[in-house]
């Protein structure tokens, strides 16, 4: 049984790394027929005003119905989508679906019709059409650019290309607003604040998680809170899943929240119940 240890390991790795290729290729492939066959949904988080309460928005989450895995979530096949390029028809598909479906509850609703927040993906940036299918998202759905938008990760930033400026300098004269999700989670958060036009900062889940327990969270949220006034920003705090949450950021003056206390990410037809609880679509 000594000899096991030396050259007998390729034979416990080997099939292994073997299957874990397999795997990745099966999924590419299930992934580009999803792509045809249109397999992806969206749920939308209602993202809500912190002192009245009042939905203002939602955030555009994919799902992929999987024929057999059943839901996969996005950390499961968005890596895999922007490797292979296919975040590009896939985030075009969110953008428009997101938009259209917005637009109509808009058109239903009386009052302060509300924003939708669609994430993107470096990937996408990297495209030059971008700004025009942004446009074409908003014409064909007749969504205001000013109820549109757009999520952007720290990581985007920091590994940007010098188009990714003139990109999103362009979706920004269509009067589409940028937020910086995942805010204080990357090396230096505070550079990109001078760099993008950014109107909108997301405050990371994981300060929000800390923000009752632990002191230095609580400092740093509503540092970030206070430097989003300075700068004219709206912020909005991610994952809040109890009162105290909540209760610490209405106190820092937070404008916007969202996470489980509220609502998870809802179906259409959930959130459709929510917006018109009288009048079920
Ligand atoms: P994100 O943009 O930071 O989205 C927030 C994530 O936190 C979502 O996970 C949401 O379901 C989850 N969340 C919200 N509130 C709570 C809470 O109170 N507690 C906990 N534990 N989680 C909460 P989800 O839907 O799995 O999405 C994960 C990430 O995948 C997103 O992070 C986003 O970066 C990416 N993603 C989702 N949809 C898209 C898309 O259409 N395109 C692209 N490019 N990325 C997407
Ligand atoms: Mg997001
Ligand atoms: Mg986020
Ligand atoms: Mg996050």
């Amino acid at each position: 049984q000594a000899k096991k240890h030396g050259k007998d390991r390729y034979e416990v790795f080997e099939p292994d790394m073997q299957r874990a290729f397999q795997a990745s290729i099966e999924l590419e492939a299930d992934l580009r027929r999803a792509v045809v066959r249109h397999e992806f949904e969206l749920r939308y988080q209602p993202i809500v005003n912190l002192t009245s309460g009042e939905i203002t928005g939602v955030e555009a989450l994919i799902r992929w119905a999987h024929p057999t895995r059943g839901e996969v979530a996005p950390m499961d096949f968005i890596p895999l989508a922007e490797e292979t390029g296919m975040i590009v028809p896939i985030g075009e598909w969110v953008l428009r679906e997101a938009c259209s479906r917005v637009a109509a509850w808009n058109a239903r609703r009386s009052g302060q019709p509300i924003t939708v927040s669609v994430n993107l993906s470096a990937v996408q940036l990297e495209q030059p059409a971008l700004p025009l299918i942004v446009q074409s998202a908003l014409t064909s759905s007749g969504l205001p650019a000013d109820r549109l938008i757009l999520e952007l990760t720290e990581s985007l930033l920091v590994d940007h290309r010098p188009a990714t400026l003139t990109r999103l300098t362009e979706i920004k004269a269509l009067g589409v607003r940028l937020a910086i999700d995942d805010f204080g989670t990357g090396y230096s958060s505070l550079a990109y604040l001078r760099r993008f036009p950014v109107d909108i900062i997301k405050i990371d889940k994981s300060f929000v998680d800390d923000v009752v327990d632990e002191p230095t969270a609580a400092a740093l949220t509503h540092g970030i809170i206070q430097l989003g006034r300075a700068l004219q920003l709206s912020t909005i705090a991610e994952g809040i899943e109890h009162e105290g949450q909540l209760d610490s950021l209405a106190d820092g003056n937070c404008e916007l929240g969202q996470g489980y206390y509220f609502a998870e990410p809802l179906t259409r037809a959930a959130l459709d119940e929510l917006l018109f609880p009288a009048d079920p679509a």
